[in-house]
């Protein structure tokens, strides 16, 4: 049997990946790849929680370019994210898995509502918990739920997926000159004013020593990689 080197995993998927190269909805492709990554970590006892943005479909500074209450549009890009949540929810159902999504904001006739001591008792039961909704708050973001329930949950690590296989010293896709970073400091990556969350998100991990790693999550198998302990991507420690 392999050894995992996470345990208990919270994997943040932006909204935007999912749609593909659409730019806008949800890509059944896409959420097909993502569930069969998702599938063979758990079928190596990989207890998995996952956070889905909402920007495939909605984002409340959007909202409020165009004349709309921040507040307002807030509330529509949390409703967004339980919409992709339920449409992850089903492409994993579709592979057999079990799973809840959870919501940070009531909503019963769809979801449960977020209670942590139930989602933790999900995880050990080996369901997929996806938390709906972001954190329930206006001005605040998705990275910043992945942290905040990873750490309520106690999750080993937050896995946040992109596009980029991990933090480069710039940005890759305008300076070719850029490298990336196996592994780097919360401080470091302060200091240099690296872009890996928003600070809130990010501050949340620092000061609960809760390790991110950046990665590439449209490369299959990267996910199973990381869980046995591969150097992939970019790991963020204390
Ligand atoms: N959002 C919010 N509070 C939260 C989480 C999300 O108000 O706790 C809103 C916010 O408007 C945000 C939108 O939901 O723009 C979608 O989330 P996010 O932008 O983080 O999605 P991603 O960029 O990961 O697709």
């Amino acid at each position: 049997m392999t050894q995992l080197k996470y345990k208990r995993i919270l994997l943040k998927l932006s909204g935007e990946a999912l749609s593909g190269d659409k730019g806008y909805g949800i890509d059944p492709t896409v959420l097909d790849a993502y569930s069969l990554e998702i599938k063979q970590v758990v079928e190596m006892g990989v207890q998995v929680a996952i956070v889905i943005g909402g920007g495939n479909i909605f984002r409340g500074i959007q909202g409020e370019r165009s004349g709309m209450d921040r507040v307002q549009g807030d509330y529509m890009g949390m409703l967004a994210t339980v919409i992709n949540a339920m449409a992850i929810q089903s492409s994993l159902e579709q592979h057999g898995l079990y799973t809840r999504v959870m919501s940070a904001i009531k909503m019963e006739q769809v979801c449960e509502p977020y209670v942590r001591r139930r989602a933790v008792r999900h995880l050990e039961k080996g369901r997929i918990v996806i938390f709906g909704a972001g954190t329930g708050n206006p001005y605040f973001t998705t990275d910043t739920t992945a942290s905040l329930r990873a750490i309520e949950v106690e999750a080993d690590v937050v896995l946040k997926g992109t596009k980029v296989d991990g933090v480069y010293t710039a940005d890759p896709f305008k300076d070719k000159t850029a490298t990336r970073f196996t592994t780097i400091s919360f401080q470091d990556v302060y200091e240099k004013k690296l872009n890996v969350m928003d600070l809130t998100a990010f501050t949340l991990c620092k000061e609960n020593n809760l390790p991110i790693i950046v990665f590439d999550m449209n490369k299959s198998g990267n996910l199973i990689r990381l869980v046995e302990g591969d150097d992939i991507g970019t790991l963020i420690t204390g």
